[in-house]
C-alpha cells in the first residue's frame, strides 16, 4: 500500500440523508468507512421542503430526536386548481432538515464513520489485482488519495460517480437523467391545521405543484416544483401575490445569515438510473435517480436505499467479492422494494395532460379522505365520473388516481 493513502472498506460520497444513513449502517455492520462531504457543513444550503411521514420512520428504525423535529403534521391535502380539497390523512413530520441530516452523520460517527467535510470526489480509478480490488478516489480535501473496497454514490442530484465511472473507457456508467427545479421561501404568521397543503396548479407549477409546508412557531415552507425551470421563482412570487401569503412576511431562514431568502434545488425526475451498481460501487438517494414521481419526495428513498447498499457492501466484502455481479443483490433489494416507477410516471403523465376543468371534476368526484380508497372506493369515482363528464372516465383518469394512491408513505412517497 502507498504511504499517504486512506484505506477504508467503504467511502460514502455525500452527507446527504442518504449518505448519512450509508456510513450509519455501514458502521454498524463493522465496516471501516469514510463519509465525504463537499460542503464545509452538513445539511446547508436545505434543498427540501422537509417533510418526511411516520411510516418512513417506522420503516427506517428511525427514532427522531426532537431537536430535529419542527413539527408534527397530519397528512398531505391536495388543493385542486378550482379550490376542491382532498386529504391524504396519514402522521409525519416536518424537519428542521439540516439539523435531521447533522444527527444521522453524528450517529454514523458515533457507530464508528469517520467524516470529513470540504472534501469533494473528482476522480475514481479501479485498483485492479487478481481481480477487481476498489477505488482509488482523489479529490479536493487532505484526506485523498482514499482506496476503499467500495463506494457508495449519496452524492444527490450531482450523481459524481456516474460521470467519472466509465465502463468501456469512454461513456459514462449513466447518463444525466431531466431533472425539476424546486424554489422555497420561509413565510411567517402562516395560518394552519396541521397539514400540508400541496397545490396542483398548472397555471403556476408545470407538470409540478406548489406547497405550504408549516414549520414551528407560524412558520412554513412556501414553494414550488416546476419544469418551466427559467420561470420558477417569477411562477412562485406569482402564486404568493395572488394568494392569502401575499401579506405574509418573508424570513431568512434560521440557518442562512444573508443572501436572497429564496433557497432550493433540482430533483431528478427520469426515474431510477439504469445502473445502480457496478463493480465496487452502489448508488442511493438522488444519486440514484429514486425519487417518488408526482410530489418528487425522495428521502424516504434515499434513507432505505442506503439501508440496502450498507447490508450487500457487508456481505460482498465478507465474500470477498467486489465485483458487478457481487454487488447485483443491491439493485434486486431495491426494485423488489420501491414502487414501479414507470407506472406512477404514467399516471403523472395522464394527470397533466387534463385541463384545469378536468382536473377540478375528477377530484369532485374523489372522496374527502383518499388515502385508503380500496376498490370500492375507485369504483365510486369512477360512477361518479361518468355520471358527471363520461369523456373524462376514459381519459386515463384511473392511473392519474393511481398516482395519487402511490403517494402515500407505504409508497415511498414521502
Ligand atoms: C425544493 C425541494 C423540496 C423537496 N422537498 C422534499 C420533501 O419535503 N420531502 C422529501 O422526502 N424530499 C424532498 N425533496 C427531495 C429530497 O431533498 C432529496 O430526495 C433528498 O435530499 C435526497 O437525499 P440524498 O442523500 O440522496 O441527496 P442529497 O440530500 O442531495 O445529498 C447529497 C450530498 O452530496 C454532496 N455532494 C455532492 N457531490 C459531492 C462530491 N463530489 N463529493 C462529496 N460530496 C458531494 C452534496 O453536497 C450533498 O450534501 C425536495 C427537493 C427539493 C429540491
Amino acid at each position: 500500500m502507498d504511504e499517504g493513502v486512506t484505506v477504508c472498506d467503504v467511502l460514502v460520497v455525500g452527507a446527504g440523508p442518504g449518505g448519512g444513513n450509508a456510513a450509519l449502517q455501514c458502521s454498524r455492520q463493522g465496516l471501516s468507512t469514510i463519509l465525504i462531504e463537499d460542503h464545509p457543513e452538513i445539511g446547508t444550503p436545505v434543498h427540501c421542503g422537509e417533510c418526511i411521514s411516520e411510516i418512513a420512520c417506522q420503516n427506517l428504525n428511525l427514532t427522531l430526536p426532537e431537536e430535529v423535529i419542527s413539527k408534527r403534521v397530519h397528512g398531505i391535502r391536495v388543493i385542486f386548481p378550482d379550490g376542491t380539497k382532498k386529504c391524504l390523512t396519514e402522521e409525519g413530520y416536518v424537519l428542521e432538515k439540516h439539523l435531521f441530516e447533522r444527527w444521522i452523520a453524528d450517529e454514523a460517527v458515533s457507530a464508528g464513520a469517520k467524516l470529513h467535510l470540504s472534501h469533494k470526489l473528482l476522480s475514481m480509478e479501479r485498483v485492479e489485482g487478481d481481480s477487481f480490488e476498489g477505488w482509488i478516489c482523489e479529490g479536493k480535501g487532505d484526506q485523498f488519495p482514499i482506496q476503499a473496497k467500495i463506494v457508495i454514490d449519496a452524492s444527490g442530484v450531482a450523481a459524481v460517480c456516474s460521470r467519472l465511472v466509465k465502463p468501456d473507457g469512454d461513456s459514462p456508467l449513466n447518463t444525466r437523467g431531466k431533472v425539476v427545479a424546486g424554489m422555497q421561501y420561509e413565510l411567517l404568521d402562516v395560518p394552519t391545521d396541521d397539514y400540508l397543503d400541496f397545490y396542483i396548479w398548472p397555471k403556476y407549477a408545470e407538470k409540478g405543484y406548489l406547497w405550504m409546508i408549516p414549520k414551528c412557531d407560524g412558520r412554513a415552507n412556501v414553494g414550488l416544483v416546476t419544469e418551466d425551470k427559467p420561470r420558477t421563482k417569477k411562477a412562485l412570487d406569482e402564486f404568493i401575490s395572488d394568494t392569502h401569503f401575499s401579506d405574509l412576511e418573508q424570513a431568512l431562514p434560521p440557518w442562512k445569515e444573508k443572501g436572497s431568502p429564496a433557497f432550493g434545488g433540482t430533483i431528478p425526475i427520469s426515474g431510477p438510473f439504469d445502473r445502480t451498481h457496478y463493480d465496487g460501487l452502489m448508488l442511493v438517494g438522488d444519486a440514484a435517480g429514486f425519487t417518488s414521481p408526482l410530489f418528487e419526495g425522495g428521502s424516504h428513498l434515499a434513507l432505505k436505499s442506503a439501508v440496502f447498499a450498507a447490508s450487500t457492501a457487508a456481505k460482498a466484502i465478507s465474500k470477498g467479492d467486489l465485483s458487478s455481479a457481487g454487488l447485483s443483490e443491491y439493485t434486486r433489494l431495491w426494485k423488489a422494494e420501491f414502487p414501479p416507477y414507470g407506472k406512477i410516471l404514467r399516471g403523472k403523465t395522464a394527470l397533466f395532460e387534463l385541463s384545469d376543468d378536468e382536473m377540478s371534476v375528477m377530484a369532485t368526484c374523489f372522496p374527502d379522505e383518499m388515502s385508503d380508497m380500496g376498490a370500492s372506493g375507485k369504483a365510486m369515482v369512477g360512477l361518479r365520473l361518468l355520471m358527471r363528464r363520461p369523456g373524462l372516465y376514459f381519459k386515463r383518469i384511473v392511473p392519474a388516481m393511481l398516482a395519487f394512491g402511490y403517494s402515500r408513505a407505504k409508497y415511498y412517497g414521502w
